[in-house]
């Protein structure tokens, strides 16, 4: 098809990762003819993500819950434990999510299970174009016309630029990130153990980054282990034995015997932002607007807030009779994620670099703050809803749902 009118869509999401798909099926879910353009997630993807309770309302919003549900765990409460050797070492504090009134914190989702489910829906909802790639952007006053590799056109007048961390859309916008590395790499993979896990997710703080067994369903759990970037690389490289009695030993008997279940990935860790998150008609989704350390599970939540803010945004411009795309709804859209994503990069990277630093005082001050968690309740709670909810105000699709 070479452009023509009926190649025409209001909102093209270029990219179909998680990110990309759910903001795809977000702006069709507000009355946005709506087109996901680029390949189908990798199905091999082993990753989980632990998504919190406003992701899981919006999956349900979308009808995506009762599609992923079976697959997923509930995170009752979230263990962490000082494996770090400081002298000031400081108390292992749980935090249960009853205590702020909810069941679960949130779920541990397989990647390829929700990219799956989320294809599903957006066949029957949203244009779907499948090809390799979008290997053009113009951004116009009116529009923004998109090439795709078999060489079609398409004309939009916004674009949800969900191309991953390298992002293609966000250079036609003319957006550069400001990007980071640390010295260390995370190693997953999904093993099984004798003990339950009790919904329990641990972390291990240690000194080189901190070490996370997430829920899975059954007697499993997902690893994400981050370690130096040699370390990492150097336990990726591990026979399978080797692998698991290293792995036992830093669990110090907390989940019993491990097996291995899946094999081992290793992912380098790095930073990015970017400032505006939208321009020229082009909004930033997912890890094309910010990329975040494996830590907290933040990043896939960012993403779906991103989404649903935007979803949010263009509809309000729309029944104001505004462009969509226009100056003023990228602007909106702009502030409106900028304190969410800069809050969560800058505690994370906190978080990290608290744990790799040599210096006493540091240590001393983390353990401070692990102590007053551990003793004062409103503090606890603070912390709790921080964590897992927006910290301005949740975006429509996330409200929950009678
Ligand atoms: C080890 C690890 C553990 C994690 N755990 C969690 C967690 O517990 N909780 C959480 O919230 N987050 C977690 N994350 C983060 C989460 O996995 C990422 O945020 C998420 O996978 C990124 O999704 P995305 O759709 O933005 O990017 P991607 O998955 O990279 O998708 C981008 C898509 O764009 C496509 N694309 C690229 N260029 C083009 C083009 N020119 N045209 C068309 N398409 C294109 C690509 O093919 C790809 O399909 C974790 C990340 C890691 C590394």
């Amino acid at each position: 098809m070479t452009k023509s009118e009926g190649a025409t869509v209001d909102v093209a999401v270029v990219g179909a990762g998680p990110a990309g798909l759910i903001a795809g099926l977000a702006m069709a879910e507000v009355g946005f003819k709506t087109a996901i353009i680029g390949p189908p997630a990798d199905p091999r993807d082993g990753r989980t993500a632990a998504l919190f309770q406003a992701s899981v309302a919006l999956l349900k919003r979308l009808g995506a819950w009762l599609l992923v549900a079976p697959s997923t765990e509930p995170l009752d409460a979230i263990r962490l434990i000082d494996a770090t050797g400081a002298l000031f070492r400081a108390p292992e504090v749980t935090f249960h999510a009853r205590e702020i009134g909810e069941e679960a914190f949130g779920y541990n989702v397989p990647n390829a299970v929700l990219t799956a489910a989320l294809e599903q829906l957006a066949a029957s909802r949203v244009r779907r174009i499948v090809t390799p790639a979008v290997t053009a952007i113009a951004p116009g006053p009116e529009s923004v016309t998109l090439t795709i590799a078999e060489g079609e056109t398409l004309d939009c007048r916004l674009v949800a630029a969900a191309d991953g961390r390298q992002s293609p859309s966000r250079d036609a916008a003319g957006i550069t990130p400001k990007r980071w590395s640390y010295d260390q790499g995370a190693v997953v993979c999904t093993f099984e153990h004798t003990r339950p896990h009790n919904r329990i997710s641990t972390e291990f703080h240690r000194r080189c980054g901190p070490l996370t067994v997430v829920p899975a369903p059954g007697n499993a759990s997902n690893l994400v282990w981050v370690d130096t970037l040699s370390e990492a690389e150097r336990l990726a490289a591990l026979d399978d034995a080797a692998f698991i009695t290293e792995l036992g030993r830093h669990l110090q008997g907390l989940l019993g015997q491990v097996t291995l279940r899946s094999p081992r990935r290793m992912f380098p860790l790095s930073g990015q932002t970017a400032e505006p998150m939208a321009q020229n008609r082009i909004a930033l989704i997912g890890e094309a607007g910010h990329v975040i350390p494996p830590i907290g599970a933040q990043g896939l939540n960012l993403s779906f807030r991103d989404a649903a803010t935007l979803a949010d945004v263009a509809a309000a411009a729309r029944d104001a009779g505004e462009d969509i795309g226009g100056a003023k709804a990228m602007a909106h859209y702009s502030a409106a994620r900028r304190f969410d994503v800069t809050s969560r990069i800058w505690t994370v990277d906190l978080l990290n670099r608290s744990l790799l630093s040599d210096y006493a005082p540091v240590h001393l001050l983390r353990g401070l703050g692990l102590f007053a968690l551990s003793t004062l309740p409103p503090l606890r709670r603070r912390i709790m809803r921080e964590g897992i909810a927006p910290p301005q105000s949740t975006p429509k699709l996330m409200q929950p749902t009678a």
